[in-house]
């Protein structure tokens, strides 16, 4: 039996998660849950699920979830420390990290220093700490799966056993595909006008609102080459960006030899979970089998940076190293927040970004402390441009 801890258990991949672990109770149970704001969702999988622990965001919120879920055996805490409790408790076997944002950060990095079977949806933590996780997982024997379908669809393309080797395993590239969002086709002239809404409609994807803004501008796409680096230990410029409107085919490896391995699908996040939780098993998980004969074409082309000027710039971070990563994420989430808050236009995102990066120091990645002080150094800036961009 595997004692499961979700951590961000009421967004699009926690309740992914859970619609899989109820296919197979037998195998796996819910040790803790957790949620920022949405107790009444939370409860309603306190219930289903009885988790011997539940943690949400502040003691108000704690205090309704207790009112709640009154007659559950269900502990209930608040709190950063409290998720890095359940993240890493010796009751739970494998994390699910699926917070949003840099607040993902320390319970996932509890869990890789706790050695857990860590399931990594939140990217932005490993954007922002690269090496420094990667050392975590390495020195207290964690094992690190991928759920972005990207790299999972990689690392299912990889040799097994792989040690982050590319020259060693006779990988040439690693073709990242991107379905290039809701805005690929519009004139980009357009792009300014923008809503917030229009910018959440995924064409293939249902997801959080953050993760959806970030597809619309690529710097998704951009938050996973720097993801795809640290996984697999391959540069810049063994990681290639295709277009691939479909997603039918969440990635690829192409090999010194000509080979291409590719790893295909419904595009529905179940898949990569259930591959993750299973692995080196394989479950069930409730996505229906790939029907090719019912298949449009299957489209590929290069990106294009003019229209996409954030995965350029997250590209020119992986370059950069050290913290440029870690302001990268921060300036882009402060400004995706003011965007969805209707503060900023669309096109004001990449602005926000640029001036970031352009305007403030970046420096060793030293420690997580020394992360933590460029992410809150990045935040003060980008708040500051935000604000200057909002009165015009
Ligand atoms: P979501 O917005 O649907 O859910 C986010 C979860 O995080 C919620 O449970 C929320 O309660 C919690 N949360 C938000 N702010 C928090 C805070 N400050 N402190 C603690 N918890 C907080 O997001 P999502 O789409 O499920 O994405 C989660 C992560 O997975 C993101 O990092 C995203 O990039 C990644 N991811 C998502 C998908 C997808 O299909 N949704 C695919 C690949 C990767
Ligand atoms: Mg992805």
């Amino acid at each position: 039996m595997q004692r499961v801890t979700i951590l961000g258990a009421t967004g699009s991949i926690g309740v992914s998660t859970l619609d899989v672990l109820a296919r197979h109770p037998d195998q796996y149970g819910v040790y803790a849950l957790s949620a920022h704001s949405r107790v009444d969702e939370l409860a309603v999988q306190c219930r289903q699920f009885r988790p011997a622990r539940a943690v949400v965001g502040s003691a108000e919120a704690a205090a309704r979830l207790r009112q709640l879920i009154a007659d559950l055996p269900t502990e209930v805490a608040y709190g950063e420390q409290a998720l890095c409790e359940i993240a890493s408790s010796s009751d739970t076997d494998t994390v699910m990290a699926a917070i949003v944002g840099a607040a993902g950060l320390a319970p996932t990095l509890a869990a890789a220093r706790a050695g857990k079977k860590v399931l990594l949806a939140n990217k932005e933590a490993l954007v922002m700490s690269g090496q420094l996780f990667m050392d975590a997982v390495r020195e207290h024997k964690a094992t690190l799966l991928p759920i972005d379908s990207e790299h999972n669809a990689i690392f299912q393309s990889l040799p097994a056993h792989y040690a982050r080797e590319p020259e060693a395993a006779g990988v040439a590239k690693i073709l990242l595909t991107a379905s290039g969002g809701p805005f690929l086709k519009r004139a980009v002239g357009t792009l300014e006008q923008v809503t917030p809404e229009e910018a959440c409609k995924h064409p293939n994807w249902a997801m959080g609102r953050k993760i959806s803004v970030d597809s619309a501008t690529m710097m998704n796409k951009g938050l996973e080459v720097i993801e795809a680096h640290w996984l697999f230990g391959a540069p810049a410029d063994r990681i290639e960006v295709v277009i691939h409107p479909q997603s039918v085919i969440h990635s690829m490896v192409s090999y010194v030899d000509g080979s291409v391995l590719a790893q295909l699908g419904n595009p529905d996040m179940r898949t990569p979970i259930a591959h993750a939780l299973a692995y080196p098993e394989r479950i069930v998980s409730g996505v229906a089998q790939l029907d090719l004969t019912t298949m449009a074409a299957l489209e590929f082309h290069a990106p294009d940076f003019q229209r996409f000027p954030c995965l350029a710039l997250a590209f020119d971070a992986l370059r950069a190293g050290g913290t440029a990563p870690a302001l990268l994420n921060a300036a882009n989430e402060v400004a995706v927040q003011a965007f969805l808050d209707r503060r900023i236009g669309f096109r004001d995102i990449d602005r926000v970004v640029r001036r970031v990066m352009d305007e403030e120091a970046h420096g060793a990645a030293s420690s997580i402390e020394a992360v933590l002080a460029q992410d809150a150094q990045a935040r003060l800036a980008a708040g500051r441009i935000v604000d200057g961009l909002a009165r015009t």
